[in-house]
């Protein structure tokens, strides 16, 4: 499906005279942060985007990085602006990805863009809850009506999703770190979506025959990276299940490459 979605992306991008341009602020050098912003990088070239690579060292201040956000608020040929979190600790997030204007708020975070969501109004969402909804939907998994599992509840992923599957009409149930009995939770969903970071957070007996699941989690263990479901045991309970790696990973950078195309076709859509 990510694949599919950057061969279409690729095709219209070729059909455009001025191309999209994506840029993405790193601040520090986390490994992990450095792999995910060169497979968004990658991905833009891929499919002839342009992208902009703005790094900052760890000890940047707040101020330096809005500093930075609001240059690229300000610059014509940057359509879609990206904030690779997390940043450093001392830095407030919140106050950071306040800054960056609604229309090249490519991750959906910015609080005018997250209320849209919440609506059912927007046209940016999160790029890895947006990447989960349109696999399941691509499935042909009915929404409506069916009782869906959150497991997590943070800003990029737990939270913003609860939000999607409740405008797709699920009943919506978020489960979160002090939630009592999950086990009892999960095994009425037709749904369970586990955003952790956690191996084995949903095992074989939290998971009812049939369920759909969709495994969001990734973490390291000898090296190996690992999702947040007892993949092989969940396997032979449900109906769909995402693998960790080469599920929802390639499919929230495919995500990125069409909010990208959203808010440069919105700009320019605005300039008549
Ligand atoms: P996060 O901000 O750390 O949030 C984790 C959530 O899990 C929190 O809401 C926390 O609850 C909850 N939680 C922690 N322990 C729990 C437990 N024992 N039972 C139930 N809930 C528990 O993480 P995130 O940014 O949402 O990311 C979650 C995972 O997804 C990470 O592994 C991350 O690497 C991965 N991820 C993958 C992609 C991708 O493209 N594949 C994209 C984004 C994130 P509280 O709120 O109560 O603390």
């Amino acid at each position: 499906m990510a694949d599919e979605l950057l061969a279409s992306a690729q095709k219209e991008v070729a059909t455009m005279t001025h191309k999209p341009c994506l840029a993405i602020i790193l601040v520090g050098d986390d490994p992990a942060s450095l792999v995910y912003t060169k497979k968004k990088h990658d991905a833009c070239a891929r499919v002839g985007i342009l992208s902009k690579n703005i790094r900052l060292p760890a000890i940047a201040s707040e101020k330096e990085i809005i500093v930075q956000v609001e240059a690229l608020n300000r610059d014509k040929s940057v359509d879609a602006i990206l904030v690779q979190l997390p940043l450093p600790p001392e830095v407030d997030e919140d106050n950071v990805l306040e800054r960056v204007s609604a229309e090249k708020d490519v991750d959906g975070f910015q609080p005018a863009n997250f209320g849209k969501l919440a609506l059912g109004t927007g046209n940016i969402y999160p790029c890895t809850p947006h990447g989960v909804i349109y696999m399941l939907k691509k499935s042909g998994v009915m929404l409506s009506g069916k009782h869906a599992v959150v497991i997590g509840r943070s800003r990029i992923v737990g939270k913003p999703l609860a939000l999607l599957l409740l405008n797709e009409n699920c009943t919506v149930t978020v489960c979160h770190s002090k939630t009592k009995n999950m086990a009892d939770i999960t095994r009425t969903a037709d749904i369970i979506c586990v955003a952790v970071g956690r191996p084995k957070t949903l095992t074989a007996d939290m998971v009812k025959q049939g369920a759909v699941v969709i495994d969001i989690g990734t973490s390291k263990v000898d090296e190996k990276l690992t999702g947040d479901v007892d993949f092989e045991k969940v396997k032979e309970k449900a109906s769909l299940i995402t693998p960790v790696p080469g599920g929802v990973g390639p499919m929230t950078i495919a995500m990125l490459i069409q909010n990208t195309l959203a808010c440069h076709k919105a700009r320019h859509a605005n300039k008549g």
